[in-house]
């Protein structure tokens, strides 16, 4: 399952905190809201295979 979660692009200037949303702009400040980061553990990383191949080519 993919998430979606995106934050408002201007929380930093107009919230105390990050305004999490699933809608393209901020429910509070109408802001654009961007992809919020990704988890450090991605089931479905795309660049896994990429870092496993280049630590072998590392060593
Ligand atoms: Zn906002």
């Amino acid at each position: 399952m993919k998430s979606d979660i995106r934050v408002c692009g201007a929380w930093r200037a107009r919230h105390d905190r990050p305004v999490y949303t699933l809608s393209a702009t901020c429910p509070d400040c109408g802001a654009d809201t961007e992809n919020s980061a990704p988890a450090p553990f991605n089931p479905e990383d795309p660049y896994g295979e990429y870092r496993r191949s280049f630590k072998r080519s590392d060593r």
